[in-house]
This record gives structure tokens, sequence and C-alpha cells, in this order.
């Protein structure tokens, strides 16, 4: 059950690629060439950014046909060494088009009156919210010498601290006696022992990882040092006020938002933790919940589904929302846009690919038969459906921010996740319910302490480099103000700063609220097609084909939900506060 790229290209070997490739070295020609005549003076402004725009489209559309087209193939056959190739030499040609853009960039910041040039054609006014966003960014961007210059420092800055702590993290071996013999496990096989039905191997893992970083600490200090210590360098001189400012900038959301969001996650975090107790009494703990049972089985699931079955379910479930999802998921299964089951040199995980240039999606999923397969496959299919509801916008509108960019996945994953409880039996419901539950705790106090721990980190690295202990020490701090007494005091995790990437990322810093943003707001549209029925479902089309060309604001205000308003938060909290209830009434009740 491959998928069928055939619509990109025949083959790795399919000389249209070659083709494709010559055109878009010359595309990029082309803008070079029309950037140095742009630049020369304010003259004939419209006609000349309308002009440069159509060029950039017609260029990212090409990139995307062929960056998507080998980036697909390697995903679904990591050995393919062509396809390595050609993705570095695509990153190459587009490369040669950086300077010319920070110079149309800047060019277009100093037009005297953008407002009068953007409302002289209907083609600029389409992208407004982009341009404005450009000149808006412009007072942070250095100069071209100094941006080309952070850019090739950050390669043997950031970039290269990124890749020590990968390797650092892949050579890690864990030492780990089970059933009585002794191994050295990888830490990525360890880690997935959280899941282990078997509450002694779930405890023995959690000892053995913790114990295996005395080796590694101070190497993964020094990363995440070198990382941050860079953000905070960059960032103060571009003249942002912090690395959260820039971080909201970037994400298109202002900060009230953020603090509304966060002060409804305070008020219910009682909730979380009279789960994270009541879980713990179901699996015989006194104390809290130790971090190592967080994802423990509170039962047993026996049922076992192939992909057709998915499949069919899926394509019901949405049915009952949108005909127009439905075929779409039909249509995907039927055309093969799906590569479905795990196989050696597959990446693991899942992923949607947009593919613009042909107005469809592809998925990657690795199909395993449980009840978890089905939900990704309708959250992958929930991002392939975004796709398909914003085909018709340009595309430079399609980049929603992080915060928007998991509405549609989670939007679905709920959808089908409720339509199923109904029809499960009791132990089969049970599970469902509590693997639903524990992943609102991850997204919302597990993110909540991600975010506690890299603001006070952020705070302390600015007056140096910290040590292995003390970064572990705000780690513990987070923990106790986010989970509280869910956790047990004597088994938190003070070394969840070493391997989760989100923190390594140079470019990408509080890599946490956006996914409690995501999930509150899809529960809260959930909430509203509960309340207005069919009526949503055309409003909710319409937002999604928004959210690459509005603020996060603007985005949910467009459908009459007002962010601002701590009310809006607290009612998404609520359903989770109720499947919580329903939870603890059943644990209580084996
Ligand atoms: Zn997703």
């Amino acid at each position: 059950m491959e998928w069928d790229l055939s619509v990109l290209y025949a083959s790795m070997d399919d000389p249209m690629i070659q083709e494709d490739l010559e055109a878009l070295k010359e595309k990029v020609g082309e803008w070079n060439a029309l950037i140095d005549v742009i630049c020369q003076d304010d003259q004939e402004a419209p006609r000349k950014l309308e002009e440069a725009l159509k060029l950039e489209s017609e260029t990212l559309l090409l990139a995307q046909k062929l960056g998507g087209y080998v980036s697909l193939v390697s995903s679904a056959d990591t050995q393919n060494e062509k396809a390595v190739k050609y993705e570095d030499l695509i990153d190459q040609i587009l490369n040669d088009s950086v300077e010319s853009s920070t110079r149309f960039e800047n060019w277009l910041s100093h037009l005297p009156d953008l407002d009068r040039v953007i409302n002289n054609t209907p083609y600029l006014s389409e992208h407004a919210f982009v341009l404005k966003e450009m000149q808006m960014q412009e007072k942070y961007r250095l100069s071209s010498r100094e941006e080309a210059l952070v850019a090739s420092m950050r390669q043997t800055g950031s970039s290269a601290f990124a890749r020590l702590k990968d390797q650092i993290i892949g050579n890690m071996k864990v030492d780990l006696e089970l059933n009585g013999k002794a191994e050295k496990l990888p830490l990525t096989m360890v880690l997935n022992l959280a899941y282990d039905p078997d509450p002694v191997t779930r405890k023995k893992a959690y000892e053995a990882e913790i114990a295996a970083y005395q080796d590694t600490e101070d190497g993964l200090a020094a990363c995440l040092n070198a990382i941050k210590g860079e953000v905070l360098t960059v960032s103060k001189w571009r003249g942002y006020e912090s690395v959260l400012d820039e971080t909201l900038l970037d994400s298109r959301m202002d900060r009230e938002t953020l603090e509304t969001m966060l002060e409804a996650i305070r008020e219910s975090l009682p909730h979380f933790r009279a789960y994270m107790k009541a879980k713990a009494e179901a699996l015989g703990h006194t104390n809290g919940l130790p971090f190592y049972d967080l994802y423990a089985p509170v039962t047993q699931t026996t049922e076992r589904y192939t992909y057709q079955e998915a499949g069919q379910l899926i394509v019901e479930q949405f049915a009952g929302f949108d005909q127009e999802m439905a075929d779409m998921a039909q249509r995907a299964i039927d055309e093969h846009w799906i590569d479905v089951y795990p196989r050696a040199g597959k990446v693991g995980g899942a992923f949607c690919a947009n593919l613009p240039s042909v107005k469809q999606s592809r998925v990657l999923m690795n199909f395993g038969a449980s009840f978890d397969s089905i939900v990704t496959m309708a959250h992958e299919l929930g991002h392939a459906f975004h796709n398909l509801c914003s085909q018709n916008e340009s595309i430079l509108n399609l980049n929603s921010p992080m915060p928007l960019a998991e509405t549609a996945s989670t939007f679905n994953e709920t959808l089908v996740k409720k339509a199923a409880l109904a029809s499960m039996s009791d132990e089969e419901a049970l599970a469902v319910l509590e693997a639903e539950v524990s992943g609102c705790n991850q997204v919302i106090v597990d993110i909540y302490s991600r975010f506690l721990f890299e603001d006070a980190f952020f705070k302390e690295r600015a007056n140096g480099p910290l040590s292995a202990k003390e970064i572990c020490h705000l780690m513990e701090e987070a923990q106790i103000e986010s989970y509280g007494d869910g956790l047990d005091p004597h088994y938190r995790h003070p070394y969840m700063w070493t391997w989760k990437p989100h923190y390594y990322y140079a470019t990408a810093n509080y890599y946490n609220f956006p996914y409690a943003f995501g999930q509150l707001f899809a529960k809260g549209l959930y909430a509203m097609y509960v309340k207005e029925g069919p009526a949503f479902v055309s409003k909710y089309k319409q937002l999604l084909a928004s959210t690459g060309k509005m603020s996060v604001y603007d985005v949910a205000k467009s459908i009459g939900i007002n962010i601002h308003d701590i009310d809006f938060w607290r009612s998404s909290l609520k359903m989770i506060e109720e499947d919580i209830d329903t939870l603890i009434e059943k644990l209580s009740h084996r």
C-alpha cells in the first residue's frame, strides 16, 4: 500500500525533473534580475510589486513541486541517494535568491504609502496581510550583510550544536536489566517502554534512563546553553524586547491571547491533578502518579482494525460532518494518496504534505491496526482537508502560523473519537477515553511545564550559561508548578530538557504554547459545531481557507470566537474536565 506520486513525476529518473530543475534555476535568475530593476526607485510601485509577487508564486509552486516530490520519495525510502542529492540541489538553487529577497523586502518596506499601493489592484489587495507583515518585520531586520553573517554563523553555532545534541542522544546507551538479562539499549527504545503494560519494566526503564544522563548531561547542557545563548544574542540585536515577543510576532499571536489562555489553564490544573491521582490509585500508587506511569495503559485492549475498516469508519464519520470531507477521504484512499504500512527504510510517525501544484495532498503513516492508528489517519486527513479548503488561495497565503496549523487535524481527532466511543465495548471505550485524557494532560499540563521551564531558562541564561544541575532544578520547579501533587514528588523528571527536540530549534522558540492553543481552539470549534450543527460547516471551511492570511485573533474572530475572552478557553477546558470526571468515575468502579 504505497502512495502514488505519479501526478508529480513518473520516477526519480523522469527527465521532467531535470527540465524542472533547469526551469527553477531560470526563475531564480529572473527573480534576481527583476529585483535589481525594481529596487532602483519607487516609480510604478504597484506594477512592479505585482510582477514580483507573481514571479515569486510561480517560483514557489515549482520549487514545492520538485521539493515535495523528492522529500516524499526520501521519507518513504530514506536510503534513496538520488532524492538526498536533489534535495540538496534544490536548496542550493533557492539559496541564490536569498540576498535579492532581503533587498526586495527592504524596498517594499520603505515604499512611501504601502496601503495606497496595495489598494491599487485586486491582486495586491489579496496579499495585503503578508505584505504588511513584511513591512512590520522590517524594523527587526538587520542589514543584508548582517543577515548573511548571522545565517552563516548559525552553521557553526546553533545548527552545529543541534547536530551534536542529536549525536549525543542518538549514541546514548542505557544500561537496563529486564527479565534477568542485562542489556545496553538505545535511549529511544527505553523511552518507548513508558507504554509497556508491565509496571516493573516501566519503572526500571525510567530509573535506567535517569541514571544514563550522568555521562551525557554536561554535553547536552553545553548544547542547550549555546543554542539558547545564540537565540538571545540575535533576538537582542534585532531589537526585540524578549524572545517570547519575537515568537509571538512570528506566530501572529498577541500577548493578551497567550496570557488569557494560560490563566484559564492555571484555573483548570486541579482537574488534571485529580485525574493523575485517580490514575495513580488505579495503578496501585498512594502518593500521586510517578512520572514513569504517565503513559501507562489502564486496561488491555484487544480490538484490532484493518486499514479497510479504518478507512470505512473514517469516511462514515466524516460524512456525518460534511460530504465534501468524506469524499476527499474516499478519494485519498481510492487514488492512493496514503502510504499506509511501516516498512524498512521508511520514516516513523505520520505527516501530511500539501502539493499545491496539483491541488492534492499525500499522507504518510505507519498503520498499526489499533484505534490509535485510526485517530492518526483522521488527524492527517484533517490536514488534507485544510489543504483542500485553501486550495484556491494564493500560494503566498498558505503559511498558517503554528497555533493554527493543527486546527483541522485536532478537530478531526475529536470528531472520530466522540463517534467511535458511542459504539465501543466498555473496556475499549475506557482505553480510548484514558488515552484521550492522557493526551490532553500532555498538551495542557506538560506543555505548561515546558513553557514555564523555557521562560525561566531564557531569564537565567541571559546572565550566563547554566550547569546541568541548575537546568534540572529549573525543570523540577516547572513540573512542581504545573503538575503539582498530581505527580509523586519522588518521581518527577528533571531531565525532560534533554531529548525533547523542541528546546533545540534555534528558529522556533517556545515551541510549546502553540500545541495548547491548537488543542483548545479545536475543542472550542467542536463545541460550536455541536451547538450549531450543519450551519457551522461552511463557516468552518472559510476559516480553514483563511488561516494563512490573517492574525490568529482575526481568524478566530471570523467565526465569532473572541480569544481575548477567558470564557472561551474555560469552555474548551470544560470539555476536557467532563471527560476527566467520566474517566475518574469509571476508574473508581473497577
Ligand atoms: Zn498534525
